[in-house]
């Protein structure tokens, strides 16, 4: 992971390496059952270096503690380790030039479950795992068991936790897919 986190941290390979502060590879426990895979890093996490330290990781936070989940005993990424201009929404190009990081990644930690977090890291993900229906709105809260760059997990889809942020709904069904996330890593 440390050769993984220098190879970031001096990669070109797509334009985002212009804009960012610090690349953000992930952060947690390479013995982690679990893997989130986010977006994109973001402002705060731009500054910081960190995954999900923003307003969204907050909300990542509450969904975690609420399920009696530690910060500490998964593994948090995002689908590219630098953030775009403005927050946009990382280009299917950008996501290709990056993903053999993720990649290795999943092949250092090897968890039994994948949860992608937002539309566009689940649109990725699943297409990526061969899963037809890559739509937010119908896939998340759902187990997928599929392999992905050749391994197997259980993929499950959830909203974006920013999502919440703006609109109760989405809080509420984060609140139930979280307890589907947590009755899995129970029974492992
Ligand atoms: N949003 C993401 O998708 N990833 C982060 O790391 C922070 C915010
Ligand atoms: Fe390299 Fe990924 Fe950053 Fe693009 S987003 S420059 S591929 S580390």
């Amino acid at each position: 992971m440390k050769k993984i986190t220098d190879e970031v941290l001096n990669c070109n390979k797509c334009e985002l390496w212009l804009y960012r502060k610090n690349p953000v590879t992930g952060q947690g426990s390479l013995n982690a059952p679990i893997v989130f895979i986010g977006e994109a890093p973001g402002r705060n996490e731009d500054i910081n270096g960190l995954p999900f330290v923003g307003s969204a990781g907050r909300i990542l936070d509450e969904l975690l503690k609420e399920n009696g989940i530690s910060r500490k005993e998964v593994y948090i990424t995002n689908i590219v380790k630098c953030r775009p201009p403005r927050n946009r929404a990382p280009k299917t190009s950008e996501v290709k030039s990056c993903s053999h990081f993720l990649e290795r990644q999943l092949r250092i930690i090897q968890p039994k479950i994948v949860v992608t977090l937002g539309r566009h890291s689940t649109a990725h993900i699943l297409s990526e795992a061969g899963v037809e229906d890559d739509n937010i709105s119908s896939v998340h809260g759902r187990k997928f068991t599929t392999e992905l760059f050749g391994m197997k997990f259980t993929l499950i889809p959830v909203f974006h936790p920013a999502a919440a942020l703006y609109n109760p709904k989405y809080k509420t069904a984060l609140e139930k897919d979280f307890q589907i996330i947590k009755n899995e890593i129970e029974k492992l």
